[in-house]
């Protein structure tokens, strides 16, 4: 059901050119939403607004929303509150607030109706017709614009990357799980893939324009192509790989219940595919992985990576993991801690199990007390931290070769980059070494990093 409604505010009220303004993007949330900011400043930059790096000099300013952590909505809320103050310095300041969280027609129109200084509130789903939301803004008009049934993949968009080196490539949209504590099918609708010759096309075009490196991007890229004939992500990683000039091609979300032996295969024999998986665990214990509808249990999360490890010995895995999760005793805990001493991630993302509303899980019974979670949560990174550092140490005079991200030059210059299976280290350099290869030996690890000099 698409929602629009524009509302006529003032006569019109910005005669300037659109070359003379400024426009600032804040953006909350995951990678998706990071590449949908990215399509966002291509689009005003098309209008011929130019971008700024502080809201208080823009002309424009857009808040691209994520709904996903509890709490976000009354962070953003407050955000947009605080932004009063410029509109009513500047009046023909826009401000447009977009995103998943906007997607959920109840939000967008409580934020419509709070701030009425806010002139234009849509949801993702209708980001191609942002042009013409500011063109509204510019004659005076708000708009609240929803469309829950929009799912169209929009190929030809223009873009304006923000990655040094690595660029952000969609290769499928939404998601058809329904993890029991996730909004994402809720908000992203259901899994759609794009045709796998326009994946290609567009790490053609980044390569012509100088990356090297891309990044493929779904909620779940396992699961790529099932919507399309003939076509799967082992098949997309091996015609992406064919694109000449493309060194290194990574590639995140990893549902483990769609982790084939075929994709397995590819990773492990395509040159140019970086030998890194992020295999989201969110917990150690069957009866916890069966309430969150994860669809796999720990047995078959272990073949997995018994099975990247046999294919690649340097593979390297990072995950998510949830504690507290509804019903979650003390015995599961211990499950979880388990898998995680087992598996030896590089690194983890780990959160305490916080209710969404419009989720089955946050209408369970059994709900964790906060000072368990929390206890769970410390036990859990302390744990983690000790793997990170037996990780680590395995570098120890080890040469690889590093992508050079950036160079801090605060004191003693020190570039940093990862090597292909996402290890990142540090090391004395220059400048002119961004988006260098450059090998690297480690010579001493800290806690969460590798350091090390470049190689003879
Ligand atoms: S796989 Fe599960 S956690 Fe990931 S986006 Fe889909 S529903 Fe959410």
């Amino acid at each position: 059901m698409e929602c629009t409604n524009m509302e006529q505010k003032s006569p019109l009220r910005n005669q300037q050119m659109y070359g003379q303004r400024i426009y600032y993007i804040e953006t909350f949330g995951c990678q998706m939403n990071v590449r949908d900011s990215e399509t966002a400043a291509g689009l005003l930059e098309t209008l011929g607004f130019s971008r700024g790096t502080d809201k208080d000099n823009a002309d424009l300013i857009l808040f691209n929303t994520c709904c996903v952590r509890d709490h976000a909505e009354k962070r953003v809320f407050g955000n947009i509150g605080a932004l009063k103050e410029l509109k009513d310095e500047n009046p023909n300041l826009i401000i447009g607030v977009f995103g998943c969280m906007m997607q959920q027609q109840e939000v967008a129109e409580k934020l419509y109706k709070r701030f009425p200084f806010v002139d234009i509130v849509f949801g993702t789903n209708l980001l191609s017709r942002l042009p013409a939301f500011v063109e509204s803004a510019d004659s005076g008009a708000r708009t609240l614009a929803v469309d829950e049934n929009n799912i169209q993949i929009e190929d030809d968009l223009p873009s304006i990357r923000t990655g040094k080196i690595n660029a952000f490539v969609n290769i499928n949209f939404g998601c058809d799980n329904f993890c029991t504590y996730c909004i994402v099918p809720f908000v992203r609708g259901r899994e759609r893939s794009r045709e796998m010759a326009a994946v290609v096309e567009e790490a053609k075009k980044l390569v012509s324009e100088g990356y090297s490196e891309i990044t493929l991007l779904g909620q779940n890229v396992n699961s790529y192509g099932k919507d399309l004939p003939d076509a799967s992500f082992a098949k997309l990683l091996s015609l992406v790989s064919g694109v000449e000039g493309l060194k290194r091609i990574r590639f995140m979300t990893s549902h483990p219940k769609d982790l084939s032996d075929e994709m397995i295969a590819a990773m492990a024999t395509l040159p140019n595919v970086c030998h890194h998986v992020h295999l989201p665990m969110q917990s150690g214990s069957n009866e916890v992985l069966k309430q969150m509808n994860r669809k796999y249990t720990r047995e078959r999360y272990l073949e997995i990576v018994g099975k990247l490890h046999a294919a690649m010995p340097d593979v390297e895995l990072t995950t998510d993991i949830i504690v507290g999760f509804p019903g979650e005793t003390e015995d599961d805990f211990f499950q979880t801690l388990d898998l995680v001493e087992r598996v030896g991630f590089a690194s983890a993302f780990t959160f305490k199990y916080s209710p969404r509303k419009g989720t089955r899980a946050a209408t369970m019974e059994d709900q964790v007390p906060d000072l368990i979670k929390r206890d769970r949560l410390r036990r859990l990174n302390e744990l983690q931290e000790k793997k990170s550092r037996a990780n680590n140490e395995k570098y120890v005079g080890v040469t690889g070769l590093a992508h050079v991200e950036d160079c801090d030059q605060r004191n003693e210059p020190v570039c940093y980059g990862k090597f292909s299976n996402f290890k990142m280290v540090y090391f004395p350099g220059s400048p002119d070494l961004i988006g260098k290869y450059v090998r690297v030996t480690i010579t001493n690890v800290r806690k969460n990093s590798l350091y090390g000099k470049i190689a003879e």
